[in-house]
């Protein structure tokens, strides 16, 4: 369907440079060239409403992002190894957003650093080498993580010293359902506990995406994640909390996700939304956890925290302060989630709403049989490519929509996208787009 010249050009450029597998968007993939707020535009002049990334957290080409990172980037630019106000007032600003005893910061460049980072200090701490993920879940690019990662690096053997837990999901259930699950669910996290120990790994830790965004934003019994925190702690292990797509204010009621479930983690980690584009991750903690781990070993990161990345992420702290945008989600959030609810009860193929904040997800099913649905999903996210709305899609059958606007978006545009959903769900459920995509 590549019959644009340009985009067969550039295609070809690519695939003779990055290879044929470096992943893209879309059958007819996209040439962003420029963004303002939620709205991008291609090298063609197409506008679209992002409502897919949280990368351009604040909104695109934030002014105070660029003028504070286009400051820095001209006075100095170094790495870490120097006093250094920026990377000072950041950190303080940052700290202040978490609960007592998540006090210390190390800052590196992405959410998989983050998390090898998270993972070196749990293991040194406990001793154990044991990891507890979820079946279907993301962490991050090094090999450490790789092997413990159930989506996305099937070429990874699954290592020997890392156990999958299923994620109990309570959509739809009734009250004595949702406890049977949850127990249930519990319970295999005690056998995963027991056989970690049975084998000598002994549980390190446990990794958990705070909404459970690979898998398909996941709705979990109340009590899952602190019953599961509380077993991996009773055997001896630390709670990372994965904030790389959950993070800040995202949830608009809180500003991290594991304050939805009542927990407070032994170390959480971030990336993505942190500075608005410019590379930043963070792994937040406890002074003792820090303090150990810091007197065996010297973690020098050269770029993580230099006084440009700390400039950018100050920015978008201020940002979201002066602008309100987690009280934006809050607010804007009830608008998108009654429109996808109305959707949802007009049309048989959608199974489900689900999702927190400005991160919704909606599950296309067959009508008949309940099965997942990926393919009428895959069809929907062409469909509102060429609606001029970009989102994706989750979940390990791909069948989720994945709906997650920078914070910057705005009711009108919260309107938008429901209209073109509406349409575009119209269409394939009616079999146009399917047939055509
Ligand atoms: N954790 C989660 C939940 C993620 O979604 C991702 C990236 N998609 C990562 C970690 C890894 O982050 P990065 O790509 O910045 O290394």
């Amino acid at each position: 369907t590549q019959s644009d010249p340009r985009t067969r050009e550039l295609l070809d450029r690519r695939h003779h440079t990055l290879g044929r597998h470096s992943p893209l968007f879309y059958s007819e993939p996209l040439e962003l060239v420029r963004g303002r707020g939620v709205w991008v535009e291609d090298s063609a002049g197409h506008r679209y409403l992002d409502a897919y990334n949280n990368v351009p957290h604040v909104g695109h080409a934030h002014p105070e992002v660029a003028r504070a990172v286009h400051e820095q980037m001209q006075r100095l630019a170094l790495h870490t190894r120097y006093l250094n106000e920026n990377i000072l007032d950041y950190a303080e600003q940052l700290l202040a957003t978490f609960d007592p005893g998540l006090d210390r910061v190390a800052f590196s460049n992405s959410g998989s650093e983050a998390n090898e980072l998270a993972l070196r200090i749990a293991r040194q701490h406990t001793g154990a080498r044991g990891v507890l993920v979820s079946d279907w879940s993301y962490h991050g690019t090094t090999s450490a993580l790789a092997e413990v990662t159930t989506a996305l690096a099937a070429g990874e053997p699954f290592a020997d010293h890392a156990r999958r837990l299923r994620i109990p999901d309570a959509t739809g259930l009734d009250a004595a359902a949702t406890a049977d699950l949850l127990e249930a669910a519990l319970r295999e996290v005690d056998e995963a506990v027991a056989s970690l120990q049975e084998a000598g790994h002994g549980v390190a830790l446990v990794v958990v995406d705070s909404l459970f965004t690979t898998e398909g934003l996941v709705r979990v019994p109340a009590g899952y994640v602190d019953g599961l925190a509380r077993r991996v702690r009773a055997a001896g292990g630390l709670v990372v909390s994965d904030e790389v797509q959950a993070g800040f204010g995202r949830t608009g009621t809180s500003m991290w996700g594991y304050q939805e479930h009542g927990i407070v983690p032994d170390l959480v980690t971030l990336g993505k939304p942190m500075g608005n584009g410019h590379p930043l991750g963070g792994t937040v903690l406890g002074a003792d956890l820090l303090e150990e781990f810091g007197a065996r070993n010297e973690y020098f990161n050269t770029f993580g925290g230099n006084p440009v990345s700390a400039a950018a992420g100050r920015a978008v702290l201020e940002v979201m302060r002066t602008e309100g945008l987690r009280e934006r989600a809050a607010a804007l959030a009830p608008v998108l989630q009654e429109g996808l609810h109305a959707l949802a009860a007009a049309t048989p193929g959608i199974g489900a709403v689900r999702g927190q904040g400005l991160f919704q997800g909606v599950d296309f099913v067959d009508p008949a049989t309940g099965a997942p649905d990926g393919e009428t999903a895959r069809a929907v996210v062409e469909g509102m490519r060429r609606a001029g709305v970009l989102i994706s899609r989750i979940g390990r059958d791909g069948n989720v929509l994945k709906i997650r606007p920078p914070l910057a978006i705005a009711q009108d545009d919260v309107r938008t996208l429901l209209d073109r959903l509406t349409e575009v769900s119209a269409r394939v459920s009616g079999g146009e787009v399917a047939a055509r995509a």
